[in-house]
């Protein structure tokens, strides 16, 4: 009698720690917010072969992340929604508020990671801006899809799967805001939209990805050489606005309106997104000194989508007091401008600025 009441206590003992033992697992999954903003991975079709004309914006997070029930097992994850838009509608306000919340997450101790979805339109800009805002080591992820949901072949599912694997990783602690799309990890700083519509493989980074993720691993392979999040002058807690700044385009023919406009308009700075290396038109060269004698900024870009613009090259920046963007892309370059004049108006500064992040 005595016996058989030691067996069950054994047993009972025995199954209690193996609760205790995977309650204990459970609590070891990270825990990760994900925070909807719209942009394709929301996005639905009416059929199932619309991969590129489909409406974006229209699922809500909570459905994304329930659509994934294989997240559950490496996160414990919950959704927030904090915007349902198309990515190209991401204004300055919009990012303000979102660094902030993120900001406002990454400080509870309850938080391993964030993963934010968004349309792939801008997520280049996102990201570089929270790369260069946010005071914190813990993972930030943006991520994004090319094909809706709804879409055979649909990229978002496995996308979103493996934004929050990194987010809730400690190997992408400390690296910056990473994109991590078709099993790649690209640095925030880096990362740039390279096909407009359709194809699933469009973001790269001039040096690379990061690393990638693939089957549950991440495989890092070199880290961001340039300041970031905790490393940078810029505190999100601390920005309440943006001043304007604007990009004007250049193209045989260009003309002054649109630099005309932004100034009107109030811009603090204009982005020249210039020719070659960021070239400037006979026609414009007066019309950037004007803009520079009103005090406002001139930034010079390469409209060619990649490489170095030269200091002193193409124009006398010296004389003129121009600024030139280092590897920037114009926006890009915009993003950084905008924080840099929350600290500075001196031309000088503003070019350090430009050649440090
Ligand atoms: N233009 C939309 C956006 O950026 C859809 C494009 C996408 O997400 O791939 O949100």
């Amino acid at each position: 009698m005595q016996h058989a009441k030691f067996k069950q206590l054994g047993a009972v003992m025995i199954i209690s720690a193996a609760f205790a033992f995977s309650a204990q697992a459970q609590d070891k999954k990270p825990n990760v917010v994900v925070i909807g903003t719209g942009g394709t991975i929301a996005g639905a079709g009416a059929s199932s072969v619309n991969t590129a004309a489909y409406q974006s914006a229209v699922v809500p997070v909570d459905k994304i992340i329930a659509a994934v029930p294989e997240i559950s097992k490496i996160a414990n994850v919950r959704g927030e929604q904090i915007f349902q838009i198309g990515s190209e509608s991401f204004n300055d306000e919009r990012l303000l508020k979102l660094g902030k919340r993120v900001s406002e997450l990454l400080k509870q101790s309850d938080v391993d990671g964030i993963v934010i979805t968004h349309g792939t339109d801008t997520i280049e800009e996102t990201a570089y801006f929270l790369n260069l805002v946010l005071k914190s080591e813990k993972p930030v992820v943006v991520v994004g899809s090319m094909r809706p949901g709804t879409a055979l072949g649909a990229d978002g599912a496995l996308n979103l799967y493996d934004a929050v694997l990194v987010a809730g990783s400690k190997e992408a602690a400390g690296k910056g805001t990473l994109v991590v799309m078709n099993d790649e990890i690209h640095s925030g700083r880096d990362v740039t939209k390279s096909n407009n519509s359709f194809k699933v493989e469009t973001f790269r980074s001039p040096y690379g990805p990061l690393g990638y993720v693939v089957e549950n691993k991440l495989m890092f392979y070199r880290l961001p050489a340039r300041p970031h999040t905790t490393q940078t002058e810029f505190d999100i807690d601390q920005i309440n606005s943006l001043p304007r700044v604007d990009i004007a385009y250049n193209y045989g023919n260009v003309s002054r309106a649109a630099y005309d406009a932004f100034v009107n308009a109030g811009a603090k700075a204009i982005i020249h997104d210039g020719t070659g290396n960021g070239s400037v038109a006979e026609q414009i060269v007066p019309v950037l000194q004007e803009v520079r004698s009103k005090g406002v900024q001139v930034i010079r870009a390469t409209r060619t989508g990649s490489g170095v613009v030269i200091r002193n090259g193409e124009q006398p920046d010296d004389k003129y007091d121009w600024v030139v963007t280092d590897d920037q892309n114009a926006q890009k370059a915009r993003i950084l401008a905008e924080l840099a004049l929350t600290k500075t108006n001196d031309t000088k500064e503003l070019q350090k600025i430009m050649w440090k992040y």
